[in-house]
């Protein structure tokens, strides 16, 4: 008799224990992530957390009022409105987003960065269907007649650190033994500085970043050359959240097939290239 009501007190103590933890949990309900109506689960209640590295206009930049806008925000504000949150846009830096890092901390829900998917960015990450198509382009300055990266000899290119542009030059240079000094710049902002103010002769990424920097931009900067590297841009969402990469992928269809897709392209990017 003893015994059974010790391990009764012990029982209703632990019961007593398993309410203040559970009504705790309920009052950090805000902090500490939520789950939407159709059972995805967030890394904050209300809000759909994105991992982005600015600037990348076209695909997310901030605005004259400091509000991040672009290609990419529009797309992903389609995901959070079907999740019935709002979206809010976190900026760090790209090595953290494309290697998987943030999302698995629990920083963001989601990494939208005009990111390519890439095999070996597939081992760390899962990613949405494609939602963009792009190629790599070497920029120069207005009137340098360089159109080849052979040409370069001698010469200096910008790349952006991290990037698939940053590989594809390491590549070409290795490959090709090219004699060119390849310089790696934080962000893309940067690197257009720094061919703007000439410590580079070229600058490598992706060709619609330079289409938005030369429409802001006119008669400084054209593209020299292409190189179809036939790269794809993916959402990204940790290993195995599969209810989150269900709903990109759904809301990424749905915007493909009522023509939001298209209207978005229209905005941020322009008219579409005919095949
Ligand atoms: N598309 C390129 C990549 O994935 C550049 C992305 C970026 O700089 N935001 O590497």
């Amino acid at each position: 008799m003893k015994s059974l009501g010790y391990s009764r007190r012990m029982a209703t103590l632990a019961t007593a224990a398993a309410l203040v933890v559970g009504g705790l949990a309920g009052c950090a309900k805000e902090d500490t992530g939520g789950t939407t109506e159709g059972g995805v689960a967030l890394i904050k209640a209300g809000a759909l957390t994105t991992c982005t590295h600015l600037p990348y206009a076209p695909f997310q930049a901030p605005d004259e009022t400091g509000k991040v806008v672009g290609f990419d925000v529009a797309l992903v504000d389609l995901v959070a409105k079907k999740l019935g949150v709002t979206q809010e846009i976190i900026d760090t830096p790209f090595e953290g987003i494309k290697s998987g890092s943030d999302l698995n901390a629990g920083k963001c829900d989601i990494a939208a960065a005009g990111m390519t998917i890439t095999d070996e960015r597939k081992q760390v990450l899962d990613f949405s269907d494609p939602y963009f198509d792009a190629t790599q382009a070497l920029a120069v300055l207005t009137g340098n007649q360089v159109k080849t990266l052979e040409e370069l000899a001698g010469k200096r290119v910008g790349v952006q650190g991290g990037t698939t542009g940053e590989d594809y030059i390491k590549t070409q240079v290795e490959q090709k033994s090219l004699d060119i000094e390849v310089v790696s710049y934080k962000d893309l902002a940067a690197q257009q500085q720094a061919l703007a103010t000439k410590q580079v002769d070229a600058a490598v990424n992706d060709l619609p970043v330079w289409n938005e920097y030369i429409k802001n931009n006119v008669g400084k900067v054209e593209v020299a050359a292409g190189f179809d590297t036939g790269e794809q841009y993916g959402f990204a969402v940790k290993k195995g959240n599969a209810e989150l990469l269900k709903a990109v992928n759904e809301s990424l269809a749905a915007a493909r097939a009522d023509g939001t897709y298209d209207q978005i392209y229209a905005t941020w990017i322009g008219a579409k290239p005919t095949a």
